[in-house]
């Protein structure tokens, strides 16, 4: 959707009217994620402008361990998990706020008995995600936090 809709209507909780369940990613590159979906709730028309996305993650699942050059601010709205950030791993609250800089490692996970529903702002012109090497997973599970934390595929 774009400016012209002044006003939508949330037809059920954490769901918009005319804003359709997206993918949360294609399997371009092989990222490993685990019940996760994407809502595309405004973009500007303008490259230099700014997108906000909404995202859930089912109970247990988690999002692809990924950076990139561009950065995140999210809002957690709905439920409770953790992001690792870099080397941290953040508790995610309801109205907490979040900023995933650039080029840090970054994984979102929902708790064991509830979901993460989280708005993500970004530019719309950004670069893809990097996905981890081997190596840099092994660079990254030094962190013994880390380590458990972090869900891949390899
Ligand atoms: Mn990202």
């Amino acid at each position: 959707m774009s400016n012209d809709n002044i006003n939508v209507f949330q037809t059920q909780p954490y769901r918009w009217q005319g804003i359709d369940e997206l993918i949360y990613k294609n399997e371009d590159g092989n990222p490993s994620f685990k019940d996760v979906t994407r809502h595309k709730l405004f973009s500007e028309n303008d490259p230099q402008g700014f997108e906000v996305r909404y995202f859930e993650v089912s109970p247990c699942g988690h999002t692809t361990l990924e950076k990139h050059e561009h950065i995140h601010i999210v809002i957690p709205i709905r439920g409770s998990g953790f992001c690792l950030v870099g080397s941290e791993i953040v508790k995610l609250e309801v109205n907490n706020l979040l900023h995933v800089p650039s080029w840090q490692w970054h994984q979102f996970r929902a708790s064991e008995n509830e979901s993460l529903g989280f708005m993500c702002l970004v530019k719309v012109e950004r670069d893809r995600p990097t996905l981890p090497t081997i190596e840099e997973i092994n660079k990254l599970k030094e962190n013994k936090a880390v380590a458990e934390f972090i869900r891949t595929k390899n």
